[in-house]
């Protein structure tokens, strides 16, 4: 029979207990609930510590109102690609918006953060022979990242976690002309942060590139949540960064933001951009008084900053937290029945905390992925507080 492996694997991701399930989040009853952080799962509530939505966006009013003005405005389907005619009045205000907000000279908006990702690699590692890019990616660079790069013809290689000797090291073994950095600012599954001024600086000196994918830093780093590559300096610039719409944004999409030259090679050779319908131009139009806010409400990443100290304060400090300056806290369990046992326990107390297990993250490194929004408050986090300190301190 065809395709007999099938079941035999979904049989052994279970015997790992890795096996992968959806969970149905049910409406909400009324619109208070939906706004906060609870959840609805099997007719019981839950309050949501795995959610990305950081700054506690989702549902807002104004946003919800832009979308809708979106709607009448521009109608909800793009009904082409960018290319074709489904480039739209609301995404090119989007996209001037994005310049300004992140003082870049160009962006491109992509359907998802993994498109953009696999575009991005696959468009400036198409050259083969004199011109074949060599790319270096921080070893816990996202799937799509490493989907992008690996799928690309140019030659790849990994350095170990923000070590950036080690990329030194790589880049000066190099004799190819084409060489790009990659990294993400904030990484998603630990939380920490890449040293983007020792990155840019290492990259300059290499004559390489620099590429920050962004996704966990838009929104929650930076005096107007810029992101993680506001911290560099005009002329230690980013080359290119990228971020998703689906994390603090609360819309969806992405962006890719770079220089006239690399904007308009990717319009011509990026196949992710070309044959794909364009976002709805409603929700771009949404995404613009998401930004907005995002600019105005630097209280949202006060109370982020705030909540994190609470919650490791009161956090027994037997129980290791990866130091984090963003929303994401990952406590490492190592082993997935325990990680999954540890979530299942915190279920019962009415909290919802996924456990990651590999290949998400190291066989041996499977953790709680605790994330801290803005619409927390402080009695939530002193309940997931001495949940865990129960659960964790025998
Ligand atoms: C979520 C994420 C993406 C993908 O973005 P989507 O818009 O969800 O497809 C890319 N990179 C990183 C680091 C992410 O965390």
């Amino acid at each position: 029979m065809a395709f007999d492996y099938i079941a035999g694997q979904v049989t052994a991701q279970k015997q790992q207990a890795r096996y992968r399930q959806r969970v149905c989040l049910q409406a909400a009853e009324n619109a208070a609930q939906q706004q906060g952080t609870q959840i609805l799962v099997d007719g019981k509530p839950y309050i949501n510590f795995s959610s990305n939505d950081y700054l506690g966006l989702n549902n807002h009013n104004e946003i919800n109102k832009a979308m809708q003005e979106g709607v009448a405005r521009f109608g909800l389907c793009a009904s082409a690609s960018s290319l074709v005619t489904g480039f739209h009045y609301a995404h090119q205000a989007l996209e001037d918006k994005i310049c300004q907000w992140i003082n870049k000279p160009r962006c491109l908006i992509f359907t998802s953060g993994f498109s953009a990702n696999v575009a991005l690699f696959q468009t400036l590692g198409q050259e083969t022979g004199k011109d074949r890019a060599h790319f270096f990616l921080d070893k816990l660079s996202h799937a799509s990242m490493l989907d992008g790069a690996f799928s690309s013809k140019a030659k790849v290689k990994r350095f170990a976690h923000n070590n950036t000797a080690q990329l030194a090291q790589l880049l000066s073994s190099s004799d190819v002309q084409n060489k790009l950095v990659a990294s993400e600012g904030v990484f998603s599954m630990d939380g920490d942060q890449a040293n983007l001024i020792e990155l840019a600086s290492v990259a300059k000196q290499h004559n390489a590139w620099l590429y920050v994918d962004d996704a966990h830093s838009i929104g929650v780093i930076g005096e107007q949540g810029q992101g993680s590559a506001s911290v560099l300096t005009n002329n230690n610039q980013a080359d290119i960064t990228m971020a998703t719409f689906g994390k603090a944004i609360a819309t969806s999409g992405a962006f890719l933001a770079c220089d006239e030259n690399v904007h308009d090679y990717l319009i011509n050779f990026a196949r992710h951009y070309i044959y794909s319908t364009a976002i709805s131009p409603a929700l771009a139009w949404a995404t613009i008084r998401s930004i907005e806010l995002i600019q105005q409400e630097q209280w949202r990443r006060d109370k982020i900053t705030e909540l994190s100290t609470l919650f490791i304060e009161l956090l027994d400090s037997s129980i290791e937290v990866i130091p984090s300056a963003s929303s994401i806290h990952a406590i490492i369990i190592g082993d997935e029945q325990k990680a999954l046992n540890v979530s299942e326990q915190l279920k019962n107390q009415g909290i919802w905390l996924t456990a990651i297990r590999p290949p998400t993250v190291a066989v041996g490194s499977s953790r709680l992925r605790v994330t801290i929004c803005a619409s927390h408050n402080y009695n939530d986090i002193n309940h997931l507080a001495s949940c865990l300190n129960k659960a964790l301190c025998k």
